[in-house]
């Protein structure tokens, strides 16, 4: 920073300049007088020298000199350091304009003419020193402006009022990232500011000149290497003394790190990290605010509460690191389905003010606002079904994910969020009880079903203890001979006050709640018992199949429990059959392979239980230690009606043979069928129409016989 000679005792320095020893004199005099302390030199050279070593405030400097004029030894006093802000008089014979004019051009402030008013100078001499220092002054503020500007990232941009001229600081075009010329425009001011927002922020800025108005604005624009920055934009209108408007004065300011410091405050409080989605807060806001605008405008709006079916299972078999990412993907999916123009098509409304959220774990949530009918929210429900069920690569692994939905509608079924939230979610839970990946309104019968899922829960705890469990056996049939080679157990409950129980009732909520583990040790060690005691009774040995739900199959220590409950039952005879279905494939894990070699070096069958409901590929087939296909029921059903059920039992079975395995075709209930199956060459069949699934006594007089 300049040092400033303000505060040298004794008053200031005047450096006198004359090569005539007189005048040098006299002028000394009249300075002194005014309180000047006073220097002098005869010619350019000595002043030069003397300056900078002294560093006077004030030089008079005579024009005419025999070495080097006024003119050069001013010029090259304003290089010297402290040249800037001296004082320059400069003393002039020469009363023409020209070199008054030449005076100026070589720096010099003010100038007296020969012959010289002695009385005056003195003064002239205070006056200049004054004028010099309010000078610096500005000077010196208007540095420290620019370096506070220059801080606080700011830049200021201005628009005369009267002349309509646009103008701003070399700060502003770095700050805009304008790197071309100075901008001399508005439209030049504005190039950098994000296409959709530019004819907006254009508009504000029209309004305030012409209506004399402040502005704050706050918008994004794009540098010119591609970055990002966000600014403020603010100015006011200047009035001039007479109040009439005069300038538009602008400040622009990078708040790009203020702006991304709310950003991150307002996502960490609002949106769940995971995913991106709103979070629980948010969602209850929107809710709140939704039902606040429905009530005022009669509208209807549904609350979808979407679960993901066995993400446990995922999570447990694989870890949180899938189960995360599996998340994030599902969830871009979801937002994409609800954000994109053909659901809002589907819909008929505005599907910009709908909320998805992630509430926690596999749970998310969907608002949609202003709905007709319920049949809009069914088609958007069944479409996001449709979408999220689907086999999602991550990791190497081919994880296969499927979606449960519950609804409910505002009024009807709640008018607070509690209420929406409590059926919507019952809602979810009927759509699991009914077989998963479908959607579900909430109706007040749903309400029970859900009750009666808890007391289901409640009760099965209680259910293996008290022998309320029993296993029924379907004979499974040789086609060609229709003799009896192999029995399906499939499990029952006899519930002491609901009465027998079907395990579609309870395998799914058994398989959520965990207590399916016991459950599969329980049906496997009863077959194998069964077994023994078919043998002792002297029945000739039979294959028995046992289905082993996929939940968490490899974690169950499954080997064990087979290898305990085969116990003495000689492992040669092959007497066990295990049967899985798809999805314990597709969780494509290498404890699910191990699991299954396991079951296979027991010498141990294997069947691929519903052939054909799932996403089975070949590769599964070939991958996997699988000896049996099961075609499922629904082929077998339509297999004489309908011609496309035909051609797909038709290539199961060419494929399955090609490849070894053996194939059965369940709920054979017709004779027609039953001969249609037998000439496509399917191998063994099972069904009403051989026999309903008995208790084990009753199976055991089939034996006897052996052909059905
Ligand atoms: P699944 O393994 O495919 O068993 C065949 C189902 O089809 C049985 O129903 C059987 O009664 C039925 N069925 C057999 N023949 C016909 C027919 O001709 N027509 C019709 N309409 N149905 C027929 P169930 O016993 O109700 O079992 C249903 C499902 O529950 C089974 O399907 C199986 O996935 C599961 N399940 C049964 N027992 C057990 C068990 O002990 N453990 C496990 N984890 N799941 C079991
Ligand atoms: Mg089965
Ligand atoms: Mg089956």
């Amino acid at each position: 920073m300049t040092i400033l000679n303000d505060t040298r005792p004794g008053g200031s320095l005047a450096l006198v300049v004359d090569d005539d020893p007189s005048l040098r004199l006299y002028m000394g005099v009249s300075l002194k007088k005014a309180g000047f302390e006073v220097l002098e030199a005869d010619g350019g050279e000595t002043a030069l020298a003397l300056f900078a070593a002294h560093r006077p405030d004030l030089v008079l400097l005579d024009v005419v000199m025999p070495d080097m004029d006024g003119f050069d030894t001013c010029k090259a006093l304003r290089k010297l350091p402290g040249g800037r802000y001296v004082q320059v008089l400069m003393v002039t014979g020469l009363d023409d304009s020209e070199s008054i004019e030449r005076a100026f051009d070589a720096g010099a402030n003010d100038f007296v003419s020969k012959p010289i008013n002695w009385t005056v100078l003195g003064h002239k001499g205070r006056y200049l020193l004054r004028a010099g220092r309010a000078f610096r002054e500005l000077d010196r503020s208007r540095s420290r402006l620019a370096k506070t500007q220059e801080l606080a990232r700011l830049g200021n941009w201005q628009i005369d009022l009267l002349k309509g001229e646009f103008s701003c600081s070399s700060k502003t075009c770095r700050l805009l990232g304008i790197t071309s010329q100075r901008p001399e425009t508005i439209d030049d001011f504005l190039q950098s500011v994000i296409a959709g927002q530019r004819d907006t922020v254009k508009a504000e800025i029209d309004r305030a000149v012409q209506h004399h108005q402040d502005i704050s604005l706050n918008y994004p624009v794009i540098l010119d290497d591609g970055t990002q920055k966000h600014i403020l934009n603010q100015a006011e209108v200047l009035f001039n003394e007479h109040g009439s408007p005069e300038l538009l004065l602008g400040v622009v300011q990078d708040v790009t790190q203020l702006k991304r410091a709310e950003e991150e405050i307002r996502l960490l409080a609002f949106y769940d990290s995971l995913t991106g989605l709103a979070n629980r807060a948010l969602f209850l806001d929107r809710l709140e605010k939704t039902i606040a605008g429905a009530q005022r405008n009669q509208q209807k709006f549904a609350m979808l509460f979407l679960d993901l079916d066995q993400f446990k299972l995922i999570n447990d078999t694989l870890g949180h690191h899938i189960g995360d990412l599996l998340l994030k993907k599902v969830a871009a999916r979801l937002k994409r389905n609800i954000r994109s123009t053909d659901t809002a098509a589907i819909l008929g409304t505005r599907m910009s003010d709908s909320v998805v959220a992630r509430l926690g774990g596999d749970e998310f949530t969907v608002l949609l606002t202003d709905i007709e009918k319920p049949e809009a929210v069914a088609k958007v429900a069944a479409r996001l079904i449709r979408e999220l069920s689907d086999i999602y690569p991550i990791d190497g692994h081919e994880l296969s994910m499927t979606t449960s939905i519950g609804i409910s509608i505002f009024p009807e079924d709640g008018e607070d969020p509690a209420a929406l939230f409590k059926n919507a979610d019952s809602a979810m839970y009927h759509a699991k009880n009914s077989g998963r990946n479908r959607y579900q309104f909430y109706k007040e019968s749903l309400n029970r079903a859900a009750l009666e899922r808890f007391s289901i829960e409640r009760d099965l705890k209680r259910a293996l203890a008290t022998d309320e469990m029993v296993l029924f056996y379907q004979p499974q049939i040789e086609l060609a001979s229709r003799r009896i080679v192999g029995a399906e157990a499939l499990i029952r409950w006899v519930h002491p006050n609901k009465g027998m129980i079907p395990p579609d009732r309870f395998i799914a909520i058994a398989e959520e709640s965990g207590q399916i583990i016991d459950i599969n040790r329980w049906v496997v060690q009863t077959a194998c018992r069964q077994m023994q005691q078919w043998r002792t009774a002297g029945l000739a040995p039979i294959r028995i199949a046992v289905n082993l739900s996929g939940y968490r199959l490899s974690s169950q220590d499954i080997i064990q429990t087979i290898k305990d409950a085969l116990g003495s039952v000689a492992a040669e005879n092959q007497v066990l059959e295990i049967e899985i279905t798809e999805n314990v494939l597709m969780q494509d894990t290498k404890e699910t392979i191990g699991t299954l070699q396991g079951i296979k070096d027991l010498k141990l069958r294997i069947a691929l239980d519903d052939f054909g409901t799932g996403y089975s590929s070949l590769r599964y087939l070939t991958t996997f230690p699988v000896d049996t296909i099961k075609i499922d029921r629904s082929f077998v059903m339509g297999c004489t009606t309908e011609p496309k059920n035909l051609v797909i039992i038709r290539a199961i079975i060419a494929m399955g043979h090609s490849l070894g395995k053996r194939i059965v075709a369940e709920g054979i209930e017709t004779e027609e069928q039953y001969a249609l199956m037998k000439e496509l060459g399917c191998d063994e069949g099972q069904g009403y129409l051989f026999k309903h699934p008995v208790p084990a006594d009753t199976f055991a007089e089939l034996l006897v016989n052996a052909v059905l």
